[in-house]
């Protein structure tokens, strides 16, 4: 834990972007909240829709970002959004310079076993855990795309977060090819948010919350800026976000 607070220190320090540079000259980080109310994706061991894992998470990105003068535009965070591709068509309407989409992981059906958690019986699987990463050849700037999150894994793999694997199986559901197994970033070419968007775009599994453990690790608030830092150290390594010398007023 020592080693992981000294290595926050480094990572937060190039981040702080001086006061004198006008936000609208900063590059617009569109953060898309994965799901809806309607439709909230995966249930967690504990019964929790995803869409609550994601509106955590986003917001911890937001105020991270916010607090280093990086401007940022959720999309879908009242629940209220259930059309894909129009969270792409926000994005781009308002300018954004990167679209990460941001959702948390769950498992094929046949590894779910039930368990009781205070008296009802939910759905687990404890067998896998860690974040994926998932980009688009259909993305018109895949290499961009592909070069920002294989440093967001990168930078998540330094804070002591561990990639899965479990979406490369070779089962039905999955299979996925991997683009860059070392930072555990996989193609998913028809990922609607993905392939619709015209800017530089990654779509975040941040943790497994059908996994027991990992989902109450997951929900911890100092785990979420973790994430929230890798994020951004990630986007400036891949020159998204820029330190103040490098913006032009
Ligand atoms: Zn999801």
């Amino acid at each position: 834990m020592q080693s992981l607070a000294r290595i926050c220190l480094i990572v937060a320090l190039p981040l702080v972007m001086s006061k004198s540079v006008a936000a609208d000259s900063m590059p617009l980080l569109a953060i898309d909240v994965g799901h809806s109310k309607l439709r909230p994706g995966a249930t967690s061991s504990r019964g929790r829709p995803e869409f609550e894992f994601n509106v955590d998470l986003a917001k911890s990105i937001h105020d991270l970002m916010t607090s280093n003068n990086i401007r940022t535009l959720q999309i879908g965070d009242d629940g209220n959004l259930v059309a894909l591709a129009q969270r792409t068509v926000t994005a781009k309407d308002a300018g954004a310079a990167f679209f990460l989409s941001v959702h948390h992981d769950s498992v094929q059906p046949h590894y779910l076993k039930s368990w009781q958690w205070q008296g009802v019986v939910q759905q687990y699987s404890d067998n896998f855990s860690g974040f994926s990463l998932f980009i688009s050849r259909k993305n018109p700037q895949l290499a961009t795309s592909l070069q920002c999150a294989s440093a967001m894994g990168a930078a998540l793999q330094q804070k002591g977060l561990h990639p899965s694997s479990h979406h490369a199986e070779n089962i039905a559901g999955e299979g996925k090819e991997w683009a860059d197994q070392q930072h555990g970033v996989y193609y998913y070419d028809n990922l609607v948010v993905l392939k619709t968007a015209a800017m530089p775009a990654v779509l975040l599994e941040a943790g497994v919350i059908v996994n027991r453990d990992e989902e109450q690790t997951i929900q911890q608030a100092s785990v979420r800026i973790t994430i929230a830092e890798a994020i951004a150290l990630g986007l400036q390594r891949c020159g998204l976000l820029k330190t103040p010398d490098k913006i032009k007023p």
